[in-house]
C-alpha cells in the first residue's frame, strides 16, 4: 500500500516503453504466428509432436491419456493427415502416433493410440528450442513502478471499472497469469487445495501461452477480462454466501481457460472448411469442447491436481467442462429458458450443488459477454476488437470464395450495427434475467452502462448515416463534371490526405 501511493501515476494510455522491455529481454510471445498463411505451410507439414485428443468424451479419454511431456518429445512417427480445407493452416492440428506398448509384432499385438495435445502456440516454442533458438521467456520483471502499479490495481480487482488493458500493460502482457494467480491466492485456494506453486505457475504460464495473442479479440486479455468479471459476480452476496471453495476454484479456472487455443474463427467456419475438430465434435460446441479438452490437457500435463484423489480430479475436469460448454452462445436460449423457469418458480436453492453449478454457468456466460456492460471506453475498445476478428474471418471467406458469414462482411456492417444487434438480442435478455436473480448495485450499474453504450452506438450510427448522405450528395454533384473530374478529385484527395468519403470511417471510429 505505502509503496503504491508513492509511485507516480501513469497516464492510462501510456504504453510500456520499448527500452523498459528490451533491457529485460521482453519479447511479445506469439507475434510470429498467425492463423492463416504463417508459419510457412512447409513448417507445419514437418510437425512431429503435434497431437490432440480424438475422443469426444472425456471419460473415454481418461484411461488412455498419458498427460505428460514424455510422449511429446518422441519423434519419427508418421502423421495421419486429416482432410481439411486446402488453404487453411489452422493453428491447432492433429497428427497421430501409433505407439506399440511392449509388443514385438505390430500386426498382431494390441496397438494403442496415444492422443496428445500441443497447441500451435506451444509448438512454435518447442520448435524454436529444437532449432537452438534461445527461449523467449514470456514472464519478465518490469521496473518497480510498473509492478507496483499492477499490485495497486489488484487491490481493486473487484471494481467493475477495472481496466484490464492497463493491467495487461503494467504486467507486460501477463494479465491472465497475474490476475488468476492473485485470485487463487486471495481466496486461500492454493493452501486449501495444497497446490504446488511451481505446478500452478507452470499451468498458468501454459494457459496464457495457449491463447493466440494475434487474435484481435479471443486472446489472453479477453480471458483475463472474463476472469475479472467472474470474480465480481462471485463476490455478489447471493453467490458469496453460498459458493464452496470447490465452486470458486472451478469458476476461476473455467473463466481463465474458457477460450483456450481459440483459432479466431467461429464454429460455422470450421464446419464449412471441414476442419477435423468439427468432425471430432460432430459439429456441436466444437470450439468449447476444444477449449475444455485443451484445459484438461494442461491440468494433466502440469499434474496440478495429481495429488488429489483420482475421483475428485476427474470430477473437477467434468465440472470444468460443463462450465466451459455453457459459454456456447448457440445454446444461449436453452440456458436462458431454464434460468427464467427457475426465477419464475422461485425455486433456486443455492444449498443444492446442482443449482449452484447452474448459477456458476450463468455467471460465466454473463462474464463472457459482459463487454457491453463495461464503461464506454472499455466497451468500445472490446467492440472494435471483436468486430475486427469477425471481419478478418470475412476477408478470408471472401478470399477463398466461401460463403461469408452474416455480420462478418466489412463492406456491409459496422461496429455499431453489430453491437446494437448483439445487445438487443443477446446481452440485454441475459442481463435482465441476471438482474432478476441478483438485483444489486453491480447489476444496475451493468444495465446502466449497457443502456448508455447502446445509445452511444445509435448516435454514432446516425452521425455516420448523415455523413454518408452528405458525401453521396456531394459525389452526385461531382458526377455532372464527368469521370475525369472524379478522378481528379480522387487524386487530389490522396495528395491532401483525405476527403469527406475518407473521413467517414475515421470519424466513426474516433468520436
Ligand atoms: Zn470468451
Amino acid at each position: 500500500m505505502e509503496v503504491c501511493y508513492q509511485l507516480p501515476v501513469l497516464p492510462l494510455d501510456r504504453p510500456v516503453p520499448k527500452h523498459v522491455l528490451s533491457r529485460r529481454g521482453a519479447i511479445s510471445f506469439s507475434s510470429s504466428s498467425s492463423l492463416f498463411g504463417a508459419p510457412d505451410p512447409r513448417q507445419l507439414s514437418q510437425m512431429k509432436a503435434f497431437l490432440a485428443f480424438t475422443c469426444a468424451n472425456i471419460d473415454s479419454v481418461c484411461p488412455k491419456y498419458t498427460g505428460d511431456v514424455r510422449v511429446r518429445s518422441q519423434v519419427g512417427f508418421e502423421p495421419e493427415r486429416r482432410i481439411s480445407h486446402p488453404y487453411l493452416n489452422i493453428d491447432f492440428r492433429t497428427l497421430h502416433t501409433r505407439l506399440d506398448y511392449g509388443s514385438t509384432s505390430e500386426s498382431t499385438a494390441p496397438e494403442r493410440r496415444v492422443h496428445r495435445l500441443l497447441s500451435f502456440q506451444r509448438y512454435l516454442h518447442s520448435s524454436r528450442l529444437l532449432r537452438g533458438v534461445p527461449q523467449q521467456i514470456p514472464l519478465h520483471l518490469l521496473d518497480e513502478d510498473y509492478t507496483g502499479q499492477a499490485r495497486c490495481m489488484l487491490e481493486k480487482v473487484g471494481n467493475w471499472n477495472f481496466d484490464i488493458f492497463l493491467f495487461d500493460r503494467l504486467t507486460n502482457g501477463n494479465s491472465l497469469i497475474s490476475l488468476t494467480f492473485h485470485l487463487l491466492n486471495q481466496y486461500g485456494l492454493v493452501e486449501l487445495f495444497q497446490l504446488d506453486m511451481v505446478k500452478l505457475w507452470r499451468f498458468l504460464v501454459m494457459v496464457q501461452e495457449d491463447y493466440h495473442s494475434d487474435n484481435p479479440y479471443h486472446n489472453a486479455i479477453h480471458a483475463a477480462d472474463v476472469t475479472q468479471a467472474m470474480y465480481c459476480y462471485m463476490q455478489e452476496p447471493m453467490l458469496a454466501k453460498s459458493l464452496t471453495s470447490c465452486d470458486i476454484i472451478l469458476g476461476i479456472l473455467a473463466a481463465a481457460t474458457h477460450d483456450l487455443d481459440h483459432p479466431g474463427v467461429n464454429q460455422p467456419f470450421l464446419i464449412k472448411t471441414d476442419h477435423y475438430l468439427a468432425t471430432l465434435y460432430r459439429n456441436t460446441s466444437v470450439l468449447e469442447n476444444h477449449h475444455w479438452k485443451s484445459a484438461v490437457g494442461l491440468l494433466r500435463e502440469t499434474r496440478l491436481f495429481s495429488h488429489l484423489p483420482a475421483e475428485d480430479s476427474l470430477n473437477m475436469e467434468r465440472e470444468l467442462g460443463s462450465l466451459i460448454l455453457a459459454t456456447d452462445i448457440s445454446r444461449q436460449n436453452d440456458y436462458l429458458s431454464r434460468f427464467r423457469r427457475h426465477l419464475d418458480q422461485e425455486n433456486l436453492c443455492l444449498s443444492n450443488a446442482s443449482h449452484r453449478h447452474f448459477i456458476l454457468q450463468m455467471a460465466l456466460k454473463c462474464a463472457d459477454i459482459c463487454n457491453p456492460c463495461r464503461p464506454w471506453e472499455l466497451s468500445k475498445r472490446w467492440s472494435e476488437k471483436v468486430t475486427e476478428e469477425f471481419f478478418q474471418q470475412g476477408d478470408i471467406e471472401k478470399k477463398h470464395k466461401l460463403e461469408v458469414s452474416p455480420l462478418y462482411d466489412r463492406e456491409i456492417n459496422t461496429v455499431g450495427n453489430i453491437q446494437i444487434g448483439f445487445m438487443t438480442y443477446v446481452a440485454e435478455p441475459l442481463f435482465a434475467e441476471w438482474t432478476r436473480f441478483s438485483d444489486t448495485r453491480l447489476s444496475q450499474t451493468m444495465l446502466g452502462y449497457m443502456g448508455l453504450n447502446k445509445a452511444s452506438w445509435s448516435g454514432l450510427q446516425q452521425e455516420q448515416a448523415s455523413v454518408s448522405k452528405e458525401a453521396e450528395l456531394g459525389s452526385a454533384g461531382a458526377d455532372t463534371d464527368g469521370g475525369a473530374a472524379a478522378r481528379r478529385d480522387s487524386v487530389g484527395a490522396t495528395a491532401a490526405g483525405g476527403t469527406s468519403s475518407k473521413e467517414i470511417p475515421q470519424g466513426s471510429k474516433e468520436s
